[in-house]
């Protein structure tokens, strides 16, 4: 039959083409459906890569705007960021890495079946496109339909001046003022674009402290620096009220000591976390178990229903957390694909996820935070190296941030490495590779740090976990 395949994916973001590939390389045949008219899901189309590509245009204007100190001659005009200019080459890279996730389903013979999916039971899978046909999946259907930006109550988000980040990144201006509803990673990624395009941005965190999932004293270096270059944090504070006009936004902000602040913006983000993506899906109807909007799976991504697999954005473990992340969404995407393909897989380790935030000063951690690693009972031990002193950090004109290791005393186990300051997010993964492993101190002092480098920083923080780091 035209329309049977081994293995049926709903939804092509990363965790869905991942795990069709990885099914298609272990010789099921698979087809993905997916509604959008590009492949690549949040992701690729208004997440990780469009807003990377925003931040690397953030850094190029930094180095520019401090011409002068670098040597470089570029006359006497002030630096200026060209919306029109950073959306093309934005828009071009999203296409080029689009086309080739189609390349690889080509090369995988994969068949991408465009339209929107609903589960119809007994292994069927109806696509509407216009028209409407029946997939059937002998083996399994994987759900993979993602999240999208959730609201919050009171606030109407209208999608022009009251936006998500599926907006604001495509917003064709460089907004004169943004209210910043939330500091997570989406939120600290945006005040960190648009204040450095020449933004007035103004940061609102319900919680005591800017990224809260982060190490404290990650929030409090975080913090400090934006601060510093002026970026407005009110922490312990909530938007009340937001009322769109028609060139602005009228917000309430209920700030720390309880007095309100009335402003007038242009733009109020609303980066308050996102919801699982379910809405025609028939979940329930097919008798998948829920979890407040979200799909339960076992620690296999298996679903209460058999045959019927979900990964990524979408699902929930049973426990509180699931991390909202492309690489675990892929990672889950795999075992998912190996499962069923009747290989031996192995259950993630949810604590050995590394988190990165692209923000200006950048954010890398993996494993537990000094107040997790206490609560757990162990007797924390902690090491942290400033990039400051490094040659390499003074070359970059990126002396910010530090590397914090935190371990157990007793057995001398890393148990956490947390770090903030320029290409943290490429450091985190010798640290990752370290907690993985399951290393001690002792081993990470042993292992070799190239010079001049950032990472040298992680070798001098294991020493300085020892009491012995060299260069401060
Ligand atoms: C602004 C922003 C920045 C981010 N930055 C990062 C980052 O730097 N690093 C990181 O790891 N993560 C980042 N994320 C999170 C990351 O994008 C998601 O965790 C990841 O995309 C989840 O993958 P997924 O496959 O579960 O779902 P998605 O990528 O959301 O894909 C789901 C797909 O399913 C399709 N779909 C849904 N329902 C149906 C249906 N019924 N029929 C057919 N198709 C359907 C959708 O169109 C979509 O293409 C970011 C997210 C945002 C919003």
């Amino acid at each position: 039959m035209a329309n049977e395949y081994d293995v049926v994916v709903i939804g092509a973001g990363t965790g869905g083409y991942v795990a069709a590939i990885r099914a298609a390389q272990l010789g099921l045949k698979v087809a993905v459906v997916e509604k959008q008219k590009a492949l690549g899901g949040t992701c690729l189309l208004w997440g990780c890569i469009p807003t990377k590509a925003l931040l690397e245009h953030a850094h190029a204007l930094k180095i520019v705007q401090h011409a002068k100190e670098w040597g470089i001659s570029i006359g006497d005009a002030a630096a200026a960021i060209n919306m029109p200019q950073v959306h093309d080459r934005k828009d071009k890279i999203v296409a080029g890495l689009t086309k080739g996730v189609e390349f690889l389903f080509k090369k995988n013979k994969i068949d991408w079946i465009k339209g929107t999916a609903r589960l119809a039971g007994n292994g069927n899978v109806d696509v509407f496109n216009g028209d409407t046909q029946t997939l059937h999946a002998r083996k399994d259907i994987i759900v993979a339909t993602g999240s999208s930006p959730r609201g919050v109550p009171g606030i109407d988000i209208d999608h022009t001046r009251i936006i998500t980040s599926d907006e604001a990144i495509h917003l064709k201006e460089v907004p004169k003022s943004i209210v910043i509803m939330g500091s997570g990673a989406v939120g600290v990624e945006f005040a960190s674009i648009f204040h450095r395009f020449g933004s007035r941005v103004i940061v609102v965190e319900l919680l005591p402290r800017l990224v809260p999932v982060e190490d404290e004293a990650i929030s409090a270096e975080l913090e400090k620096s934006f601060r510093k270059r002026g970026i407005t944090c009110y922490t312990g504070a909530k938007v009340t009220g937001a009322k769109a006009t028609v060139d602005g936004v009228d917000v309430q902000i209920q700030v720390g000591d309880g007095n309100t602040q009335a402003l007038n913006v242009s733009y109020l983000l609303v980066a308050t976390g996102r919801g699982p993506v379910t809405a025609g899906l028939n979940a329930e109807g097919v008798g998948l178990q829920m979890d407040r909007g979200y799909i339960k799976v076992d620690a296999e991504y298996r679903t209460s229903v058999p045959g019927i697999s979900a990964i990524g954005d979408v699902i929930t473990l049973g426990t509180p957390g699931h991390p909202q992340l492309a690489h675990v969404a892929s990672a889950e995407g795999i075992i998912a694909a190996e499962r069923i393909a009747g290989l031996e897989t192995r259950p993630l380790n949810y604590d050995h996820v590394p988190g990165c935030t692209y923000c200006d000063p950048e954010i890398g951690s993996v494993g537990l935070t000094e107040r997790e690693a206490s609560e757990h009972g162990y007797d924390v031990r902690v090491g942290t190296f400033p990039f400051g002193v490094l040659g390499r950090a003074k070359m970059a004109g990126e002396t910010e941030g530090f590397v914090k290791i935190v371990s157990d005393k007793a057995t001398d186990a890393i148990l956490g490495i947390h770090m903030i300051g320029a290409r943290s997010t490429e450091l985190v993964a010798e640290a990752t590779v370290a907690v993985r492993l399951e290393s001690t101190v002792d081993e990470l002092i042993r292992t070799i740090h190239a010079h001049p480098t950032m990472a040298e920083a992680v070798g001098e923080a294991a020493h300085a976990t020892h009491g012995a780091a060299i260069h401060i």
